[in-house]
């Protein structure tokens, strides 16, 4: 298995020679992710890291497990490593606390399960594809959730194992942003991004997501999150919306996004692509582009990957990064930081 770490290219997108066909492509949120902003070893912590995601959904794939396997092993890889903002080291609410936010849709099946608001699950994105499979519903949240996927075999932690002390220090970076006389929760402006009081340099969505294509051509795609610093009221983003934050369709391609969920619940971002691709037979990699212009027009910013069953990947975003990265059908994997 080859690894090409293509930190430095230039537009940022996967050598598409004619004929490659991706199997796997991930996220790790996006965001203002700068090369003067990271050091050499946070750079190889990065790639590390999506390359193992990328390599744990791989060798599911190639023994031939299903797309939904390689989706939530890709996941969990994420989820489990403090630097994405998705189980360990998902960020906090205002109220210093982690609420985990996940989805997962199977392609074939148009099948699709959600949980939000939890705050014991290791693995998010487990109790969402338990909803999916193990219940007759497609969205559980709290308490509720909680109980459902620990009954359905679920690992969980007590709260304090999501801590970690970079994403304290953000939480209290950003508590002083907003007191500083920013726009106060209740005069909320869609249009002012500074509602959650988070500054440039702590805007860096770190959400994590996955789309695969396995060995019966079928699609998955699956989302987890902590969501957004400095959240509260039991505020719930795009990432466990099915439609917004992800979709998936055989017919049409697997999506995930990361970005300001208010945007992308609006605009109802992953369906939107999907229905770009099925109604304007525009390609995966044009439906993204407009649909994250779309997003930006709004006032919104963040990233949109797809991959489509003929194996035709997208990776955009209207940020100075997303941490990014693809496996083809040989193996080789490429991953991305900057723009
Ligand atoms: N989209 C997520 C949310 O709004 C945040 C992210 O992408 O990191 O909850």
């Amino acid at each position: 298995m080859a690894v090409v770490a293509g930190l430095y290219s230039c537009n940022g997108q996967p050598a598409t020679s004619e004929g490659t066909k991706y199997i796997m492509v991930i996220h790790g949120g996006a965001g203002t992710i700068e090369k003067g902003l990271m050091t050499a070893e946070k750079e190889k912590a990065y790639t590390d890291a999506l390359t193992a995601a990328l390599q744990a959904g791989y060798h599911l794939l190639k023994e031939g497990r299903s797309s939904l396997d390689a989706v939530q092993a890709a996941i969990n890889v994420m989820e489990d490593s403090p630097l994405f903002n998705a189980g360990k080291g998902a960020v906090f609410t205002h109220d210093g606390k982690n609420e985990l936010d996940a989805s997962v849709m199977d392609g074939q099946t148009l099948k699709a399960g959600a949980v939000a608001g939890v705050t014991n699950i290791r693995n998010p994105v487990n109790a969402a594809r338990a909803v999916m499979e193990k219940s007759e519903h497609v969205m559980m949240v709290g308490r509720g959730a909680e109980q459902f996927a620990a009954a359905n075999g679920c690992d969980t932690v007590p709260p304090s194992y999501f801590f970690t002390q970079e994403r304290w220090d953000q939480l209290q970076r950003t508590i002083r942003e907003e007191e500083k006389g920013r726009a106060a929760y209740n005069d909320f402006n869609p249009r002012d991004s500074k509602i959650y009081g988070v500054t440039e340099r702590d805007k860096k969505f770190g959400t994590v997501g996955a789309v695969a294509l396995d060995k019966n051509n079928n699609l998955a795609a699956g989302t987890s999150t902590g969501g957004m610093t400095n959240k509260r009221y039991g505020r719930v983003g795009d990432s466990p919306i099915i439609g917004a934050g992800t979709y998936c369709n055989n017919a049409t391609a697997g999506i995930s996004c990361t970005g300001w969920g208010e945007y992308y619940i609006r605009s109802v971002a992953a369906h939107r692509m999907s229905s770009l691709i099925e109604l304007k037979h525009l390609p995966v990699e044009d439906a993204a582009k407009q649909v994250i212009a779309e997003i930006g027009e709004m006032g919104g910013d963040g990233g949109i990957i797809g991959l489509d069953r003929s194996g035709k990947v997208a990776m955009e975003f209207n940020t100075s990064g997303m941490y990014r990265g693809t496996v083809d059908e040989s193996g080789n994997i490429s991953v991305y930081i900057y723009k």
